[in-house]
């Protein structure tokens, strides 16, 4: 289905675009629908209290929000536009805007995440009431949930028919952006009572991280400079993304997440370039098919996260017993603090406790070395990234685990269990990304740095390595695991089978 345009133009005097993970004003589904439909726009952010009580008091992405308001709200009163930013409940505050601001209808971007999609039914319900219409528009993603489905009409669970069919159907009508810039003569600022900065991050209860050491940029120009950078490269895309120490892949993902940046202008770029015969660019397309594919995987199979709470994709893999208990927790510990005696996994775990980025090899070696190597639920490693990463994605991180517990959709077979020191031989050859998180290290040799208890005592010494002092022993032995882990899976695979 192409995206629907309200039928007439100008059906309302005066319009709500609430804007949630889409702080973009170029190429705004919503927003142009909303000026289309409309004589006037009023534009509305939520920090939303729902999501943001629960939080620690210090969240990069918070950080990164509030920074992009700043920009956005610049660029709409360059428009003789502007925002109104709120700290409230968005259950309570839109339909109380929505009345205080006499608006027939409010506009917004579709977020098909479980508890977005509670909340707009509650704003629908509140908003209905009061005789007010709510329109919410496809955005996040090239094609909606319901747009590729096989030819029986089911949602399809393995990836690569699913990218066939995107492929095939993907065209200049679907990446075409919106000309949001026509028709902004309809934006109207905020009346002067609802006038005023956008809050500091004390007036909405955080404080600092170190967002802005770390050089991320926000906004629309902090997305555009990225990708600048990344199209320089994309062609090297295929051949460098797998390697976490060399500048390999776009670093586009919290931009992608809070809409800072088009996925419909990003894809039609790499989809260009694919069809002059870029590798790169094909194989950087594929990674945006994948975030795609975990989006409807979300929407078609909401068990896989619902209540708060995931569950396997695949119900037979519940059955699984975990390493549970006070040793369990000492080894979620250690992962969490990069404290698990193999380097590769220890930097990883630096890089996303320091950034809240993680290569996406290295989220692959990690997550297998949660549940394959410690014998910990898949869960717990979920909700921790959940926590950290600031490009966190309830599908892609949810559909991530579960591909590298071997419990989704199309995941790695139980039995493919990752060797965390070949793969840090492979994919960090000359130990560049483990001396970066873990200098303490970095006077071993390219031999024995992937797994330092291999070094000899001379060499550990001239290193100035104790092991289980200044860098922990290995926390389990990967072949013994290696068969423990074969040992449960098979269980409860065989339980489910005699069932
Ligand atoms: C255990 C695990 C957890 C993950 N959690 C998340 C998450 O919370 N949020 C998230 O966006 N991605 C997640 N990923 C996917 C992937 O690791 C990241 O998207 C990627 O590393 C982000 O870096 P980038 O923006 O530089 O990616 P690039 O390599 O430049 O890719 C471009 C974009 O494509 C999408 N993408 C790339 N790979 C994947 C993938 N395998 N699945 C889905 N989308 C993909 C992302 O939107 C990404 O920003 C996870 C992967 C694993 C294995």
């Amino acid at each position: 289905m192409p995206p629907i345009l309200l039928a007439v133009d100008k059906t309302y005097p005066k319009g709500l675009m609430w804007f949630r993970r889409d702080l973009r004003v170029d190429d705004n589904a919503a927003l142009y629908q909303a000026l289309r439909a409309c004589r006037q726009v009023v534009c509305v952010f939520v920090f939303d209290r729902a999501i943001l009580d629960p939080l620690p008091r210090v969240d990069r992405r918070v950080e990164f929000i509030r920074d992009s308001l700043l920009e956005l709200d610049a660029e709409l009163q360059a428009l003789s536009g502007g925002l109104i930013v709120r700290h409230a409940a968005a259950v309570d505050e839109i339909p109380a805007l929505a009345h205080e601001l006499d608006v027939q209808a409010v506009f917004a971007n579709r977020d098909d995440e479980p508890d977005a999609l509670a909340r707009d039914a509650q704003v629908l319900g509140a908003l209905a009431n009061a005789g007010v219409s709510f329109h919410t528009f496809k955005d996040s993603t090239v094609f909606d949930r319901d747009e590729l489905l096989n030819k029986t009409g089911q949602p399809y669970t393995v990836f690569t028919p699913y990218k066939r069919a995107w492929l095939a159907k993907v065209d200049s009508f679907f990446l075409k952006s919106y000309p949001v810039r026509a028709h902004a003569d309809a934006l109207a600022p905020p009346p002067e009572a609802y006038r005023g900065a956008v809050p500091t991050l004390e007036e909405i209860g955080f404080q600092k991280s170190n967002l802005s050491e770390l050089e991320i940029p926000t906004g629309t120009s902090g997305a555009a400079a990225l990708f600048e950078d990344f199209f320089q490269r994309i062609d090297r895309y295929d051949a460098a993304r797998n390697f976490p120490a060399v500048r390999g892949p776009s670093y586009l993902g919290v931009h992608l997440r809070f809409g800072t940046v088009s996925v419909r202008q990003l894809a039609e770029v790499a989809h260009q370039l694919s069809l002059q015969g870029d590798a790169g660019a094909a194989t950087w397309l594929s990674e945006l098919i994948w975030r795609e594919f975990y989006f409807q995987i979300l929407a078609h199979f909401p068990h896989v996260h619902s209540g708060g709470e995931s569950k396997s994709f695949r119900p037979e893999y519940d059955k699984i017993q975990w390493h549970h208990g006070k040793h369990a927790d000492q080894l979620f510990e250690a992962w969490c603090q990069g404290r698990t005696g193999y380097p590769l996994v220890d930097a990883a775990m630096l890089q996303i406790n320091q950034s809240g980025y993680m290569h996406n090899r290295l989220r692959m070696v990690v997550a297998s070395f949660l549940c394959k190597d410690l014998g910990l639920d898949w869960r717990r490693g979920e909700r921790y990234f959940a926590l950290h990463l600031n490009d966190f994605e309830l599908a892609s991180n949810n559909g991530g685990w579960q591909w590298a517990s071997s419990s989704g959709c199309d995941a790695q077979p139980y039995f493919r269990i990752f060797n965390p020191v070949t793969q840090s031989e492979r994919f960090d050859p000359e130990g560049k990304f483990i001396r970066r998180y873990l200098p303490q290290l970095a006077g071993l040799s390219n031999a024995v740095i992937h797994a330092p208890w291999t070094a000899s005592p001379v060499e550990l010494e001239a290193a100035g390595i104790k092991l289980g002092e200044n860098y922990p022993k290995p926390v389990v032995d990967h072949a013994e695991a290696r068969e423990k882990t074969l040992q449960r899976y098979g269980v409860a695979r065989a339980k489910a089978l005699q069932k």
